[in-house]
């Protein structure tokens, strides 16, 4: 959304823009999900690149291009990118010991492997970024890692890799990002790259074991593949390659010319890789231009809990649009009033149907109705010629004017959320100056008033159809044909724009006496609380479904009987009845909770891993049972003094063993 209301905008400022996207389509989650179906990855790519594209289509996202990375001109960009590189000797060839699958007898890299994160702790860190802290990885740096393929502990084996130093561009990205966009970075982006480069960078490798990828384009790399973090961004530079030849176009400019101005909208685990990884490339390589800004957005929730695709926790865009036909722009509208621009936020459906109701019909709506109704009442659709501007008059246009500066200042500054907010204070401006002047009054006594303030209320519909166009383009297209002006620069109607961005504010009037404007169609319509009850209960379903998907898997996944143990190991074991006193979240550790922990022979503290299932608040006097005689461990420098029995439920969410008899106390040993 905001890559697509940004391009919208520079379009209406008549700026040159090539606005890329594509699919990368050579990650191992594809070659996972086609080996679980039993098909090529191939054909799982063309799967989904046709269903993205048409949903970007549908929902009006105006690319220039949106390609793919399997695309031929991708494989040969990426390849001639990689061979410069080797040519001028930017890599380190280097032995070393990667992480090995014995069973499946393959290497493990970046998806193929899981494991804790060395730097923040969470166990399922992927081996080429933790997704919780945002850190880039090897997959060597991980604790405890797992293949995904065979669920086993892979072990080192040695291969040749290609590394890209990234040590080496330490002083080049502090010179780049930490000095000179200090000031108009987003603070969330600009936080991130200081916290990777005070860290200190390491060796990157850029090839892999695998046969899904691009194959590495020297002799001695025979069965190797690029790093897909490493051909992914190189797709920009193609998808752009690929619009020029079709358009006619010369691509280098857009890539090398000191004066483009190249911009990354991505969410912000991709922030290390457009920040970091690929701007060094681009230096490598030496003839290309560097982002000049990377606005990412955090991440955005639905209804509470992280989206998820594989767990169907999603608002699918076809489905979206079967329940609400043609109502792109109301889920536009919605996404960028929540957009994610300064921390985590959340999509719920009753925000939707609020925003809906109260905003898009109450106020855009009603304004560009009344307006158009009036019109065709009063004066069969003709603009009328109006008497001289009272005072309210001048001081409602003058305000108007400055709507596109307002506008673009926050867009300029990547404030999304903000500029859409401005755009709705137009239609706002427009019901309190009919609510004022109350034309359906005057047209009963003064007819030169009543002319007046139709025609500028009609140059504020006006303006607002120009000025929805980036966030709203479907309702700004329909307000155009009912004002009866050519559509805007994105159409194929490119050499008849009428009015566009700064005509808002530099010409006298955008509709002038005597301009016929054609019959009021319906902008917004009131969604009702049954539609919104409806996708309410698709999530329920899907909740439900996930459920029991869990049983499945956890019965599947019942653990074996151990080993016989005799009644001497059993008694061994000092387990009791305690209670917790006392509780409170281990700063900066998202599972951990420090217990205080009565056991009948003393209050002691337990360290436990149940935060995410339990807040300190609502584990404060529960009954538990405890291991006591477990020997000490240190956890986050806090030593903890036993253990708390937990299991599982079909959730994955723990639930305490609890001794829930009356009457048993503290100490009871259980046995
Ligand atoms: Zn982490």
């Amino acid at each position: 959304m905001p890559a697509d209301i940004y391009a919208r905008y520079q379009r209406l400022q008549n700026k040159d823009v090539a606005f890329i996207c594509g699919s990368d389509e050579h990650g191992v989650a594809i070659t996972l999900k086609a080996k679980k179906e039993g098909v090529t990855p191939q054909e799982v790519v063309d799967k989904y690149h046709g269903i993205i594209k048409k949903s970007f289509e549908d929902f009006g996202i105006s690319f220039d291009n949106y390609s793919r990375t399997s695309a031929t001109i991708h494989h040969e960009t990426a390849s001639e990118f990689f061979k410069k590189l080797y040519d001028d000797g930017k890599f380190v060839e280097e032995i070393t010991e990667q992480l090995y699958d014995e069973e499946a007898q393959q290497f493990l890299a970046d998806r193929f492997v899981v494991g804790t994160c060395p730097k923040c702790g969470h166990e399922e860190a992927y081996g080429d970024q933790c997704e919780k802290c945002g850190t880039s990885l090897n997959a060597t740096d991980l604790i405890d890692p797992k293949s995904v393929i065979s669920g086993k502990t892979p072990v080192f084996k040695e291969t040749k890799h290609w590394f890209l130093p990234l040590n080496e561009y330490e002083d080049f990205l502090k010179d780049w990002i930490l000095i000179n966009h200090k000031k108009d970075w987003k603070t969330n982006v600009y936080g991130q790259c200081k916290s990777w480069i005070d860290d200190g960078l390491r060796p990157r490798a850029v090839t892999r074991d695998l046969d899904w990828g691009i194959p590495v384009p020297i002799e001695i790399a025979k069965g190797k593949v690029l790093y897909v973090w490493f051909d992914a961004p190189i797709g920009y530079i193609s998808s752009t390659k690929e619009w020029a030849a079709r358009e006619g176009k010369d691509w280098e400019p857009y890539w090398k010319d000191e004066s483009t101005k190249l911009l990354h909208f991505i969410g912000k685990d991709n922030i290390v890789f457009h920040c970091i990884i690929f701007p060094s490339m681009l230096a490598a390589e030496g003839n290309y231009i560097l982002p000049n800004n990377v606005p990412a957005n955090e991440f955005l929730n639905l209804e509470g809990n992280k989206i998820s695709t594989s767990k169907n926790w999603a608002v699918w865009l076809h489905e979206y649009l079967e329940d609400f036909p043609n109502q792109q722009d109301v889920l536009r509208y919605v996404l960028t009033a929540n957009a994610p621009e300064t921390k985590d936020n959340d999509f719920t459906w009753a925000d939707f149907q609020a925003r809906n109701n109260n905003e898009l019909v109450a106020i855009f709506g009603n304004f560009i109705n009344r307006v158009m109704v009036l019109t065709d009442k009063y004066y069969e659709g003709i603009v009328p010629q109006p008497a001289a501007f009272s005072d309210i008059d001048e001081k409602t246009m003058k305000e108007l004017k400055v709507y596109p500066d307002v506008i673009t200042s926050s867009l300029e500054r990547y404030r999304f959320r903000e500029a859409q907010a401005e755009l709705m204070n137009i239609a706002r401006l427009g019901n309190k100056y009919l609510a004022d002047e109350e034309p359906w009054k005057t047209i009963k006594t003064d007819e030169k008033r009543t002319k007046t303030v139709m025609y500028v209320a009609l140059q504020i519909a006006s303006a607002l159809a120009i000025l929805s166009e980036p966030f709203l383009p479907f309702t700004s297209s329909t307000l155009k044909n009912m004002l009866n002006v050519s559509s805007n620069g994105t159409d194929a109607n490119r050499d008849r724009i009428e009015n566009t961005w700064n005509d808002v504010s530099s010409k006298s009037e955008l509709l002038k006496p005597g301009h016929k404007v054609n019959k009021a169609e319906l902008l917004f319509s009131k969604i009702e609380d049954e539609q919104i009850e409806a996708q309410l209960n698709k999530l329920k379903q899907t909740k439900m479904e996930n459920t029991e998907n869990n049983k499945e898997t956890a019965s599947a996944e019942i653990a074996s009987q151990k080993e016989t143990i005799q009644y001497d190991d059993f008694t061994k074991l000092d387990i009791r009845v305690g209670t917790i006193v006392e509780a409170e979240k281990m700063p900066k550790a998202d599972k951990l909770l420090v217990l205080k922990v009565d056991t009948g022979i003393d209050v002691r503290t337990i360290v436990s891993g149940i935060a995410e299932s339990f807040t300190a608040e609502e584990v404060i006097g529960k009954k538990v049972t405890v291991l006591a005689n477990l020997a000490p461990r240190k956890l986050r420098g806090v030593e903890s003094q036993g253990m708390i029995l937990m299991t599982e439920n079909g959730d994955g969410k723990l639930v305490f063993v609890n001794p829930d008899a009356e009457g048993v106390d503290n100490g009871s040993t259980i046995n």
